[in-house]
């Protein structure tokens, strides 16, 4: 800390031109982040790295004794100067989210292509803001799901506080999101927005009636006589002999059964999305969110006329959603390219984007958007750049290479653990990897690890398992220990990963 406080007072930091400074991507200059560099009112801030305790921490240097008492932490005097530092506390986000209001989220409203990108560790944001600062494309750097919370023992707080940190960091003032990822009941929603959360997911894919899918038309029909009289006559006066034709011109028609069929899978659940978004209307207003809707984790793709039904029934409910996320045909698994037919993909594809430019301009959101390159260039033309992507573990696997690639024994505990719990992460997600593909880890020289990160069914394996690793509390503190050392070439992998699904979805830099 000594050494840091003395760069800043050789340099005359309280008066110098910070922009030669900061304008130094993750330049780390005696213990400073220049990029960090700012100065309110009479004094200066920045954040640094602690090398010994391997943590970081705000630093607030000051010519005067009373400046900002509201800055937690330790206080004391150097010379005619007055210091003050903080670790990276609540508190501390706090602070900053009321003094620099850059690092508070806010709305994607009016923003065109908006990219969350997960960061379950929270040390990985940094790379997420220099891999999309110099492209037209807005972040949502705290988005987490309940279960990536609960596996990561993190709660939204933290992932705010954590994209706090990391925009403070970068000196980064355009703006990011906070998604309440996957929120499934009531009081999840009233967390994530306790929380500071500026969109909310819901997930309705519990709620829905998935299965009906595949019923026969005399199931069907049994459930459908069990809807009310008069909700009965509304929905067939509404859909059937109507055409809803699409801005292209293209005419979609409900038969009978596929609007009885739409009705048991979706009813309850669109009841259930109109409940939720009249509590997100009374705590923060109507307009003051950002609201998705997602039913992408369920078996069956969502069909285009399935589409058209769920957005005509939200209008009809008064529910305005900012973006929606199908199920799309082929499958989208985690940390691996798109699996499908891609000229199936974009037929499809090309009418969901449709359905959502004719009823409200919405977003289509795509879910699981880590590596699905193949898919991404279709994504970006059919949408023409209005589109939600969520990736979420891909910055994990890069954690993991660089593991591989510095820390081998390290690495080695962390694969074991990957193995051992393979079966029970199994219940949580919907992966087909095959284990007997993936090179026996003792025959595997040290210089090899990182290939494992190339293979795609140990990629699959090291991607459903990090509940497992951060759930052990000695391998979770050495893994972040390494993370920490080894910064400069984590950041720098995910920031070109990231930044080659940008290029691809056809985002131009600024
Ligand atoms: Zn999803």
């Amino acid at each position: 800390m000594q050494q840091s406080i003395r760069y800043l007072l050789d340099q005359n930091m309280l008066t110098a031109d910070l922009e030669q400074y900061t304008i130094q991507e993750g330049k780390v200059e005696h213990g400073i982040y220049l990029s960090s560099l700012q100065r309110k009112g009479a004094a200066l801030f920045c954040l640094c790295r602690d090398e010994e305790r391997r943590v970081k921490y705000v630093l607030m240097l000051s010519a005067s004794a009373d400046a900002f008492p509201t800055f937690p932490g330790q206080r004391m005097r150097e010379g005619e100067f007055m210091v003050a530092t903080s670790d990276l506390t609540p508190k501390l986000a706090v602070f900053l989210r009321k003094e620099f209001p850059y690092t508070a989220p806010q709305s994607l409203r009016d923003k065109n292509a908006t990219f969350g990108t997960g960061d379950r560790l929270g040390n990985a944001n940094p790379a997420h803001v220099r891999a999309v600062r110099s492209f037209n494309i807005f972040p949502v750097l705290a988005q987490q799901s309940i279960r990536e919370l609960n596996f990561t023992r993190r709660t939204f707080q933290d992932v705010v506080d954590a994209a706090t940190f990391a925009v403070f960091q970068e000196g980064y003032t355009g703006g990011y999101g906070a998604d309440g990822d996957h929120l499934k009941n009531i009081p999840e929603i009233k967390k994530s927005l306790e929380s500071g959360a500026t969109m909310i997911t819901l997930d309705l894919s519990e709620v829905m009636n998935a299965t009906a899918a595949n019923w026969s038309a005399a199931q069907i029909l049994q459930s459908y006589q069990q809807f009310p009289k008069n909700e009965v006559v509304r929905l067939e006066k509404t859909y059937l002999n109507s055409t809803f034709t699409l801005q292209n011109g293209l005419a979609l028609t409900f038969s009978t059964l596929e609007l009885q069929r739409c009705c048991v899978m979706y009813s309850k659940a669109l009841r259930f999305a109109k409940e939720a978004y009249d509590l997100l209307v009374e705590v923060r207003g109507a307009g003051n969110f950002d609201f998705e809707m997602s039913i992408d984790e369920t078996e069956t793709p969502t069909l285009p006329l399935h589409h058209v039904f769920i957005i005509c029934e939200l209008i009809h409910h008064g529910v305005k959603v900012d973006s929606l996320a199908p199920r799309f045909i082929g499958e989208f698994q985690k940390g691996i390219d798109y699996l499908g037919d891609l000229k199936e993909f974009e037929a499809q594809f090309q009418i969901h984007s449709q359905i959502a430019k004719t009823y409200g301009n919405y977003k289509l959101s795509i879910h699981s958007g880590s590596d699905k390159f193949s898919v991404y260039p279709t994504i970006g033309k059919w949408t023409e750049g209005h589109v939600h992507v969520k990736t979420a573990g891909t910055s994990w696997l890069e954690a993991v290479r660089v593991i591989a690639m510095y820390e081998p024994a390290l690495y080695r505990e962390i694969h074991t653990q990957a193995l051992n719990s393979y079966q029970d992460a199994l219940k949580y997600y919907h992966i087909t990897a095959d284990l007997d593909k993936v090179a026996p880890l003792d025959k595997t020289r040290d210089a090899d690890l990182p290939r494992y990160l190339e293979q795609p069914d140990s990629r699959q394996l090291l991607h459903i398992s990090y509940g497992y690793v951060m759930g052990d509390k000695a391998l979770r503190a050495r893994l972040y220990d390494a993370l920490f050392v080894h910064e400069d070439a984590y950041l720098q992998r995910i920031r070109d990963h990231i930044r080659k699904h940008v290029r691809l979805l056809g985002c131009q830099e600024r």
